[in-house]
């Protein structure tokens, strides 16, 4: 079944049958990382890489519930590797399972050179910034989208109280380099501690959320629905969310691992996951950014 095909199918199922089937599978298929983030204590803990039987099972088993779309994650999944296999080997696999648009969420330090995918790259702000938090990597990341096999490639960026104040100098920086595809972002979520003393919060997260709509409405290519912008300035938005489900070496989590953790939930900043129960609500904006979104890919 193509990939339009599936999409109208799901909608059917979802819209019209009321069903709530899941759809969007994220997979931590490594804590291994080649960084060292301040703002991330779930790296080389040894606790989620995945076997490679058990990342094959794990996959067929999220298409047969349901799944159509993929995300990897880690760590860093590009260093995933197990029985001889990376994870270009996973990739070709989910696409044989029947999966339609798979999305590696990368630190970008790796060439990305695995084919039939999207990369979400996280840059986590103008160069300077950037190399302060992510171990002066910015010139290797940039390296790597230039030569990546895909054009497909989407910036991504992590605001926490250290790149806050250079937004704007971030979304000029990226544009100007001309390479991605577009720009998402996350407000720091999960790590408690580390979101108390370097989170967000309170009247300052509504005047980034206010900052990066008004550069939306400049033209530049935030994805940020009409929708999602209001959803998260007012902190409404339903959840958790069963159409998501999030697989680690251990658990397969509806919507994420903070899903047990009132406190982190109720102040979500997964901006992606905001835009995802936008769709659900079926409203129009968001709708229509992810169809944009899903022909680029
Ligand atoms: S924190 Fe956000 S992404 Fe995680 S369970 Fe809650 S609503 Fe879902």
């Amino acid at each position: 079944m193509g990939k339009w095909t599936q999409h109208i199918a799901y909608a059917f199922s979802t819209f019209i049958l009321r069903r709530q089937s899941p759809y969007l599978f994220g997979m931590v298929v490594t804590d291994r990382c080649n960084l060292d983030c301040f703002y991330c204590e779930s790296k080389n803990s040894g606790d989620y890489h995945f076997s490679l039987d058990h990342a094959l099972d794990t996959l067929r088993e999220a298409y047969a519930r349901g799944h159509r779309s993929l995300y990897f994650t880690g760590g860093e999944p590009m260093l995933w590797e197990d029985g001889g296999r990376d994870l270009s080997f996973l990739v070709a696999e989910a696409h044989l399972l029947g999966f339609s648009d798979i999305f590696i969420f990368t630190n970008g330090t790796v060439p990305l050179t695995i084919p039939g995918c999207s990369y979400i790259v996280t840059i986590d702000g103008p160069r300077e910034v950037h190399n302060r938090i992510r171990g002066g990597s910015y010139d290797r990341v940039i390296e790597n989208v230039r030569g990546a096999v895909t054009q497909a490639v989407f910036a991504s960026i992590t605001f926490n109280r250290e790149n806050v104040e250079y937004c704007e100098d971030f979304v000029e920086e990226i544009c100007a380099l001309n390479l991605f595809r577009g720009i998402s972002f996350n407000l720091l979520t999960h790590w408690p501690e580390i979101v108390e003393s370097h989170g967000i919060h309170g009247e300052e997260r509504i005047k980034l959320l206010d900052r990066l709509w008004q550069l939306k409405q400049q033209g530049y290519p935030i994805a940020l629905s009409g929708a999602a912008y209001r959803a998260l300035r007012a902190n409404n938005f339903k959840r958790p969310i069963p159409q998501i489900e999030l697989g680690t070496r251990d658990r397969i989590f509806s919507c994420c691992r903070d899903v047990d953790n009132p406190s982190i939930c109720a102040n979500c900043g997964y901006a992606n996951c905001v835009e995802v129960s936008q769709i659900l609500a079926l409203k129009p904006s968001a709708i229509w950014q992810v169809m944009k979104l899903t022909a680029q890919v």
